[in-house]
């Protein structure tokens, strides 16, 4: 029996026959660590945690989560998006009570819960507020309130502050890292920034371009709060830009060559199957 929290087990995933985004994926992630899978655009980092989440299966291999095998979405696998993906027609406070109410629990223990992850995350003001009355970094505040009010021993982020700038994105980050510490959750946040993963991981997880493997992965030992100024985080962001841009170079070299398969920005099935953003 491993003791790993999350099992990635020679994973490897196919596309239209031809597109090898994911080879032979071996990954134990201990309880309570916090994993960046780092790399360019196009090397497969969505397509493992979205095999992870249950998603899409992958071509060969297998997942085991909180000791389950992995074969659907779960509730012990919480997702944030990029997109947002909250439901437009209902204030905060609802989008967060969302999950509590699918899963039957009583109405006075769920509004419990919502007050105190509003409070949490500074959301209190904006309890009756709707999606788009938000600013990008309060909306993907309500998105983190939605899973954590699921208790999902496992986060999975898929790149979740690339959209704000930069001042919102280090105050996120210092809040999920606080929430991180306080609530003890395994967390898999994917990024193709070199400084946010040495900001944030326990573990740097670094993905070849096509085909997906293993390049790097790094336990990094810095003590947080971590000071991307300081010599230790410039010596580690030195060696990770070296090995992103060999990867990032093989995408611009199959882009030349005209390979229109490079980029698939987003997962696009996902919403045709009817899936719930929890
Ligand atoms: P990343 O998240 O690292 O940018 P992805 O996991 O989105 O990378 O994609 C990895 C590779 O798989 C890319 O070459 C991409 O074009 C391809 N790909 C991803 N999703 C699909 C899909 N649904 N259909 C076909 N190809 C896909
Ligand atoms: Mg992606």
């Amino acid at each position: 029996m491993s003791t790993a929290h999350i099992e990635v087990k020679g994973v490897s995933k196919v596309f239209g026959g031809t597109v090898l985004a994911l080879q032979d994926i071996h990954l134990d992630i201990p309880r309570g660590q916090f994993v960046c899978l780092l790399g360019p655009s196009g090397c497969g980092k969505s397509t493992l945690l979205n095999a992870i989440a249950g998603f899409a299966a992958p071509s060969s291999g297998s997942i085991v989560a909180d000791g389950r095998p992995v074969a659907a979405p779960g509730p012990e696998r919480g997702m944030v998006f990029q997109e947002y993906a909250l439901f437009p027609w209902m204030t905060v406070a609802d989008n967060v009570a969302f999950g509590l109410r699918l899963k039957g629990v009583p109405r006075a223990q769920a509004d419990a819960t919502v007050e105190r992850l509003l409070r949490t995350l500074s959301l209190q003001e904006f309890r009756h507020r709707f999606p788009k009355e938000l600013s990008g970094g309060m909306r993907q505040r309500v998105a983190i309130a939605r899973v954590l009010a699921l208790d999902s021993p496992i986060m999975l982020m898929d790149e979740p502050f690339g959209a704000l700038d930069a001042l919102t994105r280090r105050s996120l980050q210092d809040e999920l890292l606080r929430i991180w510490s306080e609530l003890h959750k395994t967390i898999i946040f994917v990024t193709h920034s070199i400084e946010e993963a040495l900001y944030l991981a326990d573990r740097i997880v670094v993905m070849t371009y096509r085909p997906g493997t293993i390049k790097r992965d790094l336990l990094v030992g810095l003590p947080r709060l971590r000071d991307p100024a300081a010599p230790g985080f410039n010596a580690l962001k030195r060696e990770l830009d070296q090995l992103v841009m060999e990867e990032q170079q093989r995408h611009q070299h199959d882009e030349l060559k005209g390979d229109i398969n490079g980029d698939v920005p987003s997962f696009p099935s996902r919403r045709k199957r009817g899936y719930v953003p929890i």
